[in-house]
């Protein structure tokens, strides 16, 4: 199977400094959800992993969430995307949990109940957490510009290997313009080192 990565906020929808705080906050960003469709059309299975410390700021609540998800994911169908799964760090920075990116925990999360191999799975984010929470275990980043996206290539320090694009749409032209890449289904590794080698 193939799987792709997604950050929410500024990725899929409009990104806000002041959070997402409501469903009417929630706005997609043109072209993000069509470039979903395109990316099930190819066969790609596609989880969103993103951080929501606006919980436990108390901004909102989980109920509150799950009711922006529903939107995602009624817009999505609207357009004929479907994303498999949401993963959501409802943490705050100093809550020490292993979900927040840049931590690799909801990754390694997403590749155990998918039962896939992390090893060159497309993590596309707009801040330099989306990208180093993928680094680690072997996905390849992608910056998008949109969201905080200029800031983070401004910044620079981008995990070695990032692939810069204008926004979700232009990376999965990128992705369907060259050869699929299967994620490896474990037990399988071997046979991945064998083909990276
Ligand atoms: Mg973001
Ligand atoms: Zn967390």
């Amino acid at each position: 199977m193939k799987l792709i990565i997604l950050d929410r906020d500024g990725v899929i929808n409009q990104d806000s400094d002041e959070f997402i705080k409501s469903p009417d906050e929630w706005i997609a960003i043109p072209g993000s959800l069509e470039a979903i469709a395109r990316l099930n059309q190819a066969g790609y299975r596609v989880v969103v992993a993103t951080n929501q410390s606006g919980v436990a700021r108390g901004l909102f609540d989980i109920v509150t969430l799950n009711a922006i998800h529903q939107k995602l994911h009624s817009e999505a169908q609207r357009v004929g995307a479907d994303i498999d799964a949401i993963f959501f760090c409802p943490h705050a920075a100093d809550d020490n949990c292993d979900c927040r990116k840049p931590k690799p925990g909801m990754l390694h999360t997403i590749a155990k109940r998918l039962n896939v191999s992390l090893k060159g799975v497309p993590c596309v984010g707009d801040s330099l957490r989306d990208l180093q929470a993928g680094y680690g275990p072997g996905c390849v980043p992608y910056l998008v510009l949109t969201g905080k996206g200029e800031r983070t290539r401004e910044k620079g320090g981008l995990p070695p290997g990032t692939l810069v694009y204008p926004d979700l749409a232009g990376v999965v032209d990128a992705l369907l313009a060259q050869p699929p890449k299967e994620a490896e289904e474990l037990p399988s590794q071997k046979e991945g080192r064998r083909r990276n080698a």
